[in-house]
């Protein structure tokens, strides 16, 4: 790739770091942007600025807020009775949009991983076992992870930890995904649809 000013090639470096950018896609980015009016370069700017500046860690759940406690969280309607441990933040907008769900929540912040080196350490789990030792009200925790390989190990991971505690441990139910047909499921998913299925 021939040599660019230093602003451009700083950006193209910089996107390029981005999940599932690589270089070409990073440098079709920063040309785009190079046609685009200053004062839209300007608001986007200010938009990154802001991330860095006004979203912090909700000290309770660990999701993103501007305030000092999260919305969530200080929810008086909210059942405190639950809580529904998550991999990233934004499966709790995920969970949100369902409007299944109305207990709170615990970011891990990611779910184990030892080759990658995400040990229990690095996922959040000393904050939640603080959290249910705190909170005797807690009856239930549900394990919301993705049914993946790391996903799988955190469950069994958590499951043997906190089962001194004592409290109700549930996992998600598994099922073909809204509008697949049986044919194209995968043989785990159809499996795990036959033994959660429910009376009609
Ligand atoms: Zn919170």
């Amino acid at each position: 790739m021939r040599r660019f000013p230093e602003p451009i090639a700083n950006l193209v470096a910089a996107f390029a770091r981005l999940p599932g950018v690589g270089p070409k896609t990073a440098l079709r980015y920063v040309f785009y942007l190079l046609r685009q009016p200053k004062a839209d370069l300007e608001v986007m700017a200010r938009a990154l600025m802001e991330l860095g500046e006004r979203i912090r860690s909700c000290p309770r759940c660990f999701t993103y807020t501007q305030a000092q406690i999260c919305e969530i969280c200080l929810d008086p309607k909210r059942d405190t009775r639950a809580l529904c441990v998550v991999e990233e933040a934004r499966d709790i907008s995920t969970i949100e949009a369902t409007g299944s769900y109305t207990g709170l929540y615990h970011v891990l912040g990611g779910s184990l991983n030892p080759i990658e080196g995400i040990t229990p350490e690095v996922i959040r789990f000393r904050e939640l076992r603080a959290r249910l030792e705190a909170e005797p009200h807690i009856g239930e925790v549900i394990l919301a992870l993705s049914p993946t390989t790391q996903g799988e190990t955190t469950i069994l991971f958590l499951q043997k930890q906190l089962a001194p505690l004592g409290r109700t441990l549930t996992r998600l139910a598994r099922g073909l995904p809204l509008g697949a047909t049986l044919e194209f499921a995968d043989e785990v998913t159809l499996g795990d649809a036959f033994k959660g299925r429910r009376r009609l």
